[in-house]
């Protein structure tokens, strides 16, 4: 076999057929170059559900790619030697000798220096070729970011909503409103959600199963259920996903957004973002069947609003903020955290029953909704100070949706306060008053949210006046924080002391 003019390199999360990479292929004269690494899923503990859809998904590409012309170089796991993208890309490059090596660009710094470094060793070059399936390339997001301090989701997608047209009606935002999160955040009443629309699931074909088995076999000791694996690892199921959603929860979405119920892991959300985040989708079809939604009315403007927000707003947001401060952003710690994640993040094993639902229904789906990531399970490491990278590092390892260009800010950014503002204005810092309202997890719980001491107290709610106290410094004198801190006063020094020896059980009894 000759040797092909271009290599193109497709990454696990770049499974777009369309993408402008693959289509601008000569399919006589070029090759594409997928891999299997076992490294990929071991820099982070993957979930094993996370290696299976990623492993799924690809295979399902390198047979749409065979099948319509191109020649694949794909090395399956366990039947190469290298267990490195690095590695593995450096051995082909020497072995196929490509005129030129090209690839996407990478959701991932580390991955993106990889590649660059086995491109190097082969004395290529490494073409990078801008990711069409963003709606704004990063050029464009810094422009918007170039002389801004502080970076504010509510500016971005205002401007956003305006280039694109999305959810416009001459000129000015659909129903007259840009933001309808007030009317988007209820709660269930007491006897809970009504029956819930069973979402669309994907039982696992041949390939499927094969990918399945192959992370049974190959990671035993990695965390996480594989069964049932039910996520669309395809275009067509992706799409059949879309529809589904859009005909069944988008409807409730707005209202419910916030919610959150025992034994309820999906209520109204969509389960789209592992399908976005490996391009089996692109943002623009989603947003445009939600929007039709709309203009049909088969469903309110605040729900279409609200997710489309999401979309058009954080997940585009949060791409341009880690390419423009990666690789930085590793390191920023601007609490102070330092404490290690506790043991109950693995297995679930915790009286609390906010705690033990959102990290149970974690391992057993790879799944949580936003709230209950931000909420429950960063609010939790955010009060007890653990430092952000073990908290980033677990989020990238336990969801199927977790690629690092978006779990990163709303890990370190959005959840931990770690960049010290650049994102949030304030800290997502809340007592277990805040779960008690979104939910009715307390209600099945041995503590009680609006105790600080005693040994009844909420931990979160310990916690979180041990937090205020701990950073009054920094805050209680801040414009945006300073209302929230000032409700410090209504403790007497005595009982800020019984708080903070409280806290300090709390976080010894942690591991
Ligand atoms: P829905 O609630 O149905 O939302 C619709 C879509 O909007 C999602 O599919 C997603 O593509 C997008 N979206 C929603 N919220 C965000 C957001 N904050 N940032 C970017 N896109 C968003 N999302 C990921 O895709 N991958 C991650 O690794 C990830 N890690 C997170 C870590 C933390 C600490 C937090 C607080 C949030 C994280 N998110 C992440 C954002 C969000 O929680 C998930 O996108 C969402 O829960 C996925 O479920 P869904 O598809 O049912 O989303
Ligand atoms: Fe969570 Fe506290 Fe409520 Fe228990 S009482 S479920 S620990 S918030």
């Amino acid at each position: 076999m000759s040797a092909p003019r271009i290599l193109a390199v497709v990454l696990g999360d770049q499974l777009e057929r369309q993408s402008s990479l693959v289509t601008g292929l000569d399919r006589a004269r070029d090759g594409v170059w997928m891999a299997e690494v076992a490294g990929e899923a071991q820099t982070v503990w993957s979930h094993r559900a996370r290696i299976a859809l990623f492993l799924a998904a690809m295979r399902h590409m390198r047979d749409d790619l065979d099948a319509a012309g191109y020649t694949v170089h794909y090395r399956p796991l366990g039947e190469h030697a290298e267990s490195t993208l690095e590695a593995a890309l450096a051995a082909d490059l020497a072995a196929l000798r490509p005129a030129r090596v090209q690839v996407t660009e990478p959701g991932e710094h580390r991955v993106r220096q990889a590649l660059e470094r086995a491109a190097e060793a082969a004395d290529l070059p490494l073409e990078i070729v801008s990711d069409d399936h963003f709606l704004f390339d990063l050029a464009a997001f810094d422009r918007w970011a170039s002389d801004r301090k502080a970076m504010r989701l509510e500016h971005f997608y205002r401007a956003a909503r305006r280039s694109t047209g999305v959810l416009m009606d001459d000129g000015q935002p659909a129903g007259g409103q840009w933001n309808f999160d007030a009317a988007n955040r209820k709660a269930f009443a007491k006897a809970g959600p009504p029956p819930l629309p069973e979402p669309a699931t994907f039982p696992p074909d041949a390939l499927t199963a094969g990918a399945v088995a192959d992370v049974r076999a190959h990671f035993p000791n990695h965390p996480g259920a594989l069964e049932p694996f039910d996520w669309p690892v395809t275009p067509d199921q992706a799409r059949a996903a879309l529809a589904d959603f859009i005909d069944n929860r988008l409807p409730a979405f707005g209202d419910f957004q916030d919610a959150m119920w025992t034994g309820e892991p999906f209520l109204y959300h969509s389960r789209l973002a592992a399908a976005l985040n490996l391009k089996l989708l692109t943002p623009g079809e989603v947003m445009a069947s939600a929007e039709a939604a709309y203009r049909e009315g088969r469903a309110p403007l605040a729900a279409v609003e609200g997710f489309i927000r999401q979309i058009l707003g954080w997940r585009e947001f949060v791409r341009g903020l880690y390419w423009r401060f990666m690789p930085d952003w590793l390191d920023w710690n601007a609490l102070g955290a330092e404490a290690p994640l506790p043991d109950l993040y693995w297995s679930g094993d915790t009286a609390m029953t906010c705690l033990r639902e959102t990290v149970s229904q974690t391992l057993q789906y790879g799944y949580a909704h936003h709230i209950q990531r931000l909420m429950v399970t960063g609010l939790f490491a955010l009060l007890a100070g653990v430092a952000p990278r073990r908290v980033h590092e677990w989020y990238l390892a336990v969801y199927v949706d977790a690629v690092e260009w978006v779990e990163l800010p709303n890990t370190m950014g959005m959840s931990q306060f770690a960049d010290g503002g650049l994102m949030a204005s304030k800290p997502y810092a809340a007592s277990g008053r805040y779960i008690q309202r979104m939910s009715n997890y307390c209600q099945h719980c041995p503590f009680d949210p609006s105790r600080a001491t005693g040994p009844q107290a909420c931990p979160f709610t310990t916690l979180y006046w041990d937090f205020l106290a701990r950073h009054r410094e920094r805050f209680a004198h801040h414009p945006r924080t300073a209302l929230q801190w000032k409700n410090l006063e209504r403790y007497s020094g005595q009982q800020l002391r019984a708080i903070r020896d409280q806290a300090e059980r709390v976080r010894a009894s942690l591991g």
